[in-house]
């Protein structure tokens, strides 16, 4: 375990864009810890050592080493540890296994025959051929046009609809789930269940910690019953999102038009989605706009697609447990998320591309 509290005085390597730093530990005998050695064959064996581009070490005696300083900075206690800069984005990764697979999925990306993004053009012209597509037609294009730079966001019964249609087509694909930390104990099960289920890995996002401590520290855990979600959304969901989004070109919603008459009616299947700090826009698909929650429910039953349990306690749209409660009779499913505020305010923000709320 890392040591020290000192602030970072000065950043350790430069900042150019699209770079790999691995974080070693030198232990005060002078040799390198058991498991910085074995990250490194793991790479070698895997072919990708040549693309650490710097290793940089945490001296265990010495706290101002450039390691033991970028350790306090992004606030990792376990050795080896990975800095990964894609176009001005910085990741963290505490798993050696969890870096070769991203590594591996970008080299699978770029071995794609077509690699140009869609322009603004391209992508309402999409839109247009697209409209009245089959949702498992629209994800088959985007998989074999993407493969795994196009991401699912998982988070509802929807996505996983649309996860066992990718799994259908047999064609490579990514999901990430946005772990705000008040999700429901069923939910966390849940995200398991479908990970066994489909035999897929599930990128768990979480928030900036530093952010979130902030926050919390500031405002407490139930502020947004005073002054609305946004800013909570914005710390659990918003950035994390934009965080998860820097390493693909593509991701996919489970958005349908009927589940908010005051947000979500003019949804399209396919928009750009230019709201992520990215270089170009982003396509991102809504394949179930046009479906009803019932075309949904059919297809779970259909296919024995895994649900989370609390949709059987009356629970219909699930997002975090403070902000979400069973639906009352004749309410609308949206209706019981954030129900303290108005209507037109109950989305997240996560969905804030090229279709403006109506007011
Ligand atoms: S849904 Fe509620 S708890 Fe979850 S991030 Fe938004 S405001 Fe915070």
């Amino acid at each position: 375990m890392f040591s020290g509290l000192a602030m970072l005085q000065q950043p350790p390597s430069s900042s150019k864009p699209d770079r790999l730093i691995m974080v070693k530990k030198r232990l005060a005998n002078g040799e390198p810890c058991g498991k910085c050695a074995d990250a490194e064959r793991t790479l070698r064996d895997r072919g990708l050592w040549s693309r650490i581009d710097e290793v940089i070490w945490a001296e265990e005696l010495d706290a101002e080493s450039p390691g033991m300083q970028l350790a306090r900075k992004h606030q990792v206690t376990l050795a080896p540890f990975y800095v990964r800069t894609v176009d001005g984005h910085e990741r963290v990764y505490t798993s050696t296994l969890k870096l070769v697979q991203d590594l591996q999925r970008a080299d699978a990306a770029a071995a794609l025959p077509s690699q140009a993004q869609p322009s603004l053009e391209e992508i309402a012209e999409l839109e247009a051929r697209f409209a009245d597509a089959e949702p498992e037609q629209i994800l088959r294009w985007a998989l074999e046009r993407f493969g795994p730079s196009c991401a699912i966001a998982f988070s509802g019964a929807e996505d996983v609809v649309l996860i066992d249609m990718a799994k259908r087509t047999e064609l490579p694909f990514s999901v990430f789930c946005l772990d705000t930390g008040r999700l429901h104990p069923e939910t966390y099960r849940f995200i398991d269940r479908v990970r066994n289920r489909y035999e897929i890995a599930i990128d768990l996002m979480a928030p900036d910690t530093r952010n979130l401590q902030a926050f919390v520290r500031q405002k407490g855990l139930f502020s947004f019953y005073e002054d609305g979600h946004h800013e909570c959304c914005g710390i659990r969901k918003v950035e994390p999102l934009r965080r998860a989004l820097a390493g693909y070109r593509a991701w996919v919603s489970g958005q349908r038009r009927d589940q908010s008459p005051a947000t979500r009616n003019r949804l399209a299947v396919i928009e750009a989605d230019s709201n992520q700090g990215a270089a170009s826009p982003l396509v991102k698909l809504n394949p179930l706009a046009g479906w009803t929650s019932a075309q949904v429910w059919e297809h779970i039953r259909a296919y024995g697609v895994p649900y989370n349990e609390l949709h059987d306690r009356g629970y219909v749209s699930i997002g975090c447990e403070p902000c979400t409660r069973p639906l009352r009779p004749g309410e609308h499913e949206r209706a019981a998320r954030w129900w303290w505020e108005d209507a037109t305010k109950r989305e997240c923000g996560l969905h804030v591309g090229p279709v403006p709320p109506t007011r």
